[in-house]
This record gives C-alpha cells, structure tokens and sequence, in this order.
C-alpha cells in the first residue's frame, strides 16, 4: 500500500485539502483505488461542536460522523464514501489511550506521546487505508504548530518503519508576489526548514500562487529545498476548485506522484482515463 503525505506550509487555509483531494481524483482516474484520512490537530473529538461560523460547515458523513468540511472534499472529488474513521483528531487519539490507560492496557508503564499516541495515530491511518492502493493523509494546520507535532513525528515514524517507496511526501506552501511583481521563495524555504527540523523530508513541493510558477521560480524552490526541480508544482489560483485537477495534471504531478510511488507501470494508459 502506499501514502501520499500532505502538509502545508507558511498558512492554513492555502488550498492544500484541495491539492490532496486532485492528486486523488487523477491517481483514481488512472484506475487506483484510492482513500484519505484527513488530520485535524484540535482537541475536539470531531468538528460537531465547533462553530461553523469560524471553522466552516460540518460535513456529516453516512455514519453520522460530524468532521470537518475537508472530508466532503475527499467524497466528492474521489466519488468514494469516507467513514468516521477517516478523520483523525487529537481528540479523538488522546481520548482513546486515556480510556486504554483507566482500563489498566499499559499497565507499569509511563503513558507518553512517544510511543503511545504517536502508535494510536499510525495505527488510526493505517486502519483506515485498508482495502485501498493508494491512501492520501492531510495533516491539518501548518508546519511548526505546536498541536501538529505528534502527528508530524507520526508520520516520521511511519515513513521510517515503511518502504522508502511506498510513501511520499508533499508540501503544499504559499509563493507570495513582492511589490515589483516577483514571485517569492523564501517563505517556502523557510517552512521547509522548519519540517526538516522535525526529520521530514518533502519529495514533492506545491507553490500556490496566483498564477503558475516560473521556471526561475520553480529552480530557486528546488535548489533551496533540495528536491528536483521537475518534483515543485504550480497550484495557480483558479476560479473553479473542480479545475485544480486538471491544472495540476496540465503539470504533470498525477505523473511524477505514480513514477516516485513505483505505480507507472500499473496506471491505465493517459487515452483510458
Ligand atoms: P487548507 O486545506 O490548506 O486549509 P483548503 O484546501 O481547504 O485549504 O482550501 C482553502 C480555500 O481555498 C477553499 O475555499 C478552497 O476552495 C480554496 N482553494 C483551494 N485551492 C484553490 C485554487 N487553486 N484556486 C482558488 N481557490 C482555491
């Protein structure tokens, strides 16, 4: 099985639900079968008792499971069913060792992040792409919060105890303009500095800008964040969300994602999709 990992950078709120949710749409159209879970870092156990005003509609899905607006993302762009195992909150994973640990589970032992809710987390994810090839997980937030830590040294974890090819990760940042219409690359120098820190390495980079990224752009990206320059993507502000999977298949991302993930081989040729 492989995972696609999605974090973002600089600020919430850039479009990186939506940047998962087309990789989905093409790697499906190329005949995979693919999920997501979706990572909230909040303390509430699901979206139902937020406020909708300041969070957004809550999604609720054909389990009754009140979650975020993310997740109505995933069904309709996937056109699959998500359950309320899909969505991932600290809530929900700290409630749930704290209840094993009342039961006595953990018996003579200190409960602690590492390894008990960091474990929960990756047994969550891993739970929830039973049945599928491909299992998108977006990490809610933005790199360098404290409350997504866990989930970041999470999926540090996984990537270590998984083969090096069956995960990948992407970076979803913001390349602002400056003044004089250029575009700029060190917010997303510095967010990426800020994953490495925490053991992360982004194999994919998505800059969302106004419009597409300059080749320059794309080369300094590349350059900073050690990655090759044919692995940082535009995700151009489009007026439509359902036109962001053929913006980012138009720059080849469905492409790259199958060839790093050892799935070329296996996709529908282009003309069957
Ligand atoms: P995040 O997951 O980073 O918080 P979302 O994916 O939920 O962000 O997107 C945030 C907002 O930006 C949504 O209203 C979404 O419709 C919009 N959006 C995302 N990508 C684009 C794009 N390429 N062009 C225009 N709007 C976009």
């Amino acid at each position: 099985r492989k995972f696609v990992f999605v974090t973002g950078g600089v600020m919430s709120g850039l479009g990186k639900g939506i940047t998962a949710a087309s990789t989905g749409r093409l790697l499906a159209n190329a005949g995979f079968d693919v999920t997501a879970v979706k990572v909230d870092p909040y303390l509430n156990v699901d979206a139902g008792t937020m406020n909708p005003y300041e969070h957004g509609e809550v999604y609720v899905l054909k389990d009754g499971g009140e979650v975020d607006l993310d997740l109505g993302n995933y069904e309709r762009f996937l056109g699959t069913d998500m359950t309320f195992d899909h969505n991932v909150t600290t809530g929900k994973t700290y409630q749930h060792v704290i209840e094993r640990e009342r039961a006595g589970d953990y018996l003579g032992k200190t409960v602690q992040i590492i390894p008990h809710v960091t474990d929960d987390i990756k047994r969550r994810i891993r739970e929830a792409a039973e049945g599928s090839d491909v299992c998108l997980v977006e990490i809610g937030g933005t790199v360098g919060d404290i409350e997504s830590m866990p989930f970041l040294e999470a999926l540090r974890q996984f990537a270590h105890e998984e083969d090096d090819d069956d995960i990948l990760f992407t970076h979803v940042t913001l390349v602002p303009y400056s003044k004089n219409g250029e575009q700029k690359t060190k917010p997303t120098q510095h967010s990426v500095k800020e994953l490495r820190s925490i053991g992360l390495q982004p194999d994919i980079l998505v800059g969302r800008s106004e419009d597409r990224l300059d080749p320059e752009t794309k080369e300094k990206i590349a350059l900073f964040c050690d990655v090759p320059t044919d692995a940082v993507f535009s995700n151009p502000d489009v007026e439509d969300i359902y036109h962001v999977p053929l913006m980012v298949e138009d720059e080849g991302l469905d492409e790259y994602v199958m060839e790093r993930l050892g799935l070329a081989d296996e996709a529908l040729p282009k003309e069957e999709r």
